[in-house]
């Protein structure tokens, strides 16, 4: 599959396998815009072209145990160029769920696993968030003009209340100073989530519906529990 020049005997696949997949796959025209947008078009001879075409061909088997789903980083690009209007990550996300969940990659198995048990993918502890998130609030609080910042973990009725992704308490902190700041400066009202904070759902990614409507069925529940008037989910 990995072979760009692979030939397929077309008499011997079974064509009806994706029939009721409904994508819009068969009016591919193969123009090569997708592939020409794609970003990771190349990457072990992955183009978002020959994906359609082999679902359009009923290779659902030999897209499934294939790598290429699993480069595509789902940014959508392909989607929004596509002049047929193929929903070419739709196509990957369902590709993504029909793998056995422990055949699902490493990284992104064990972050979802660790994501549901725990409330985020690092397996981060409360008392931990807290204290990183307090440390960088403390931070930015030493900068001129920032003098009284803080940051409220579970106000209730903020105007914002704005999930995490998991690098930004891990090995990117100083990112967040810069819309917390930004926070500041507009004089908002905001709000972050104690527990469950993660914004990276990566249910979403592996294709796992279920996991998925877990993890945002966790976040409207802040917005429920806290009554935010906004959710601003930055992923
Ligand atoms: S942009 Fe759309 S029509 Fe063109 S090759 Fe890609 S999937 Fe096919
Ligand atoms: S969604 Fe996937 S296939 Fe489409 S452009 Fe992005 S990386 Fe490429």
């Amino acid at each position: 599959m990995t072979e760009a020049d692979k030939r397929v005997n077309l008499d011997q696949l079974d064509h009806d396998s994706c029939r009721s997949w409904d994508y819009s796959q068969d009016f591919c025209v193969t123009c090569g815009i997708c592939s020409s947008m794609c970003p990771v078009s190349g990457i072990d001879d992955f183009d978002p072209r020959k994906l359609v075409r082999m679902i359009s061909l009923g290779m659902e088997n030999e897209a499934v145990d294939s790598r290429w789903p699993w480069i595509c980083t789902m940014c959508g690009k392909c989607e929004a160029s596509c002049p047929m209007e193929i929903k070419i990550s739709s196509i990957v996300r369902k590709i993504r769920s029909l793998r056995e969940r422990d055949e699902v990659p490493g990284i992104l198995h064990k972050g979802l696993e660790t994501a549901l048990k725990t409330g985020n993918n690092l397996g981060l502890p409360k008392e931990d968030f807290e204290f990183i998130l307090e440390d960088v609030a403390e931070e930015i609080a030493e900068e001129p003009s920032f003098e009284n910042f803080t940051v409220e973990i579970d106000k209730k009725g903020a105007n914002i209340l704005t999930t995490i992704h998991n690098k930004l308490v891990n090995t990117h902190t100083d990112d967040l100073k810069h819309w917390w700041k930004i926070f500041h400066a507009a004089g908002e009202d905001w709000t972050v989530p104690s527990e469950n904070w993660e914004g990276t759902n990566w249910g979403l990614f592996t294709g796992d519906d279920e996991a998925m409507k877990k993890m945002s069925g966790r976040i409207v529940d802040h917005m429920k529990n806290l009554g935010a008037k906004n959710l601003l989910w930055p992923e």
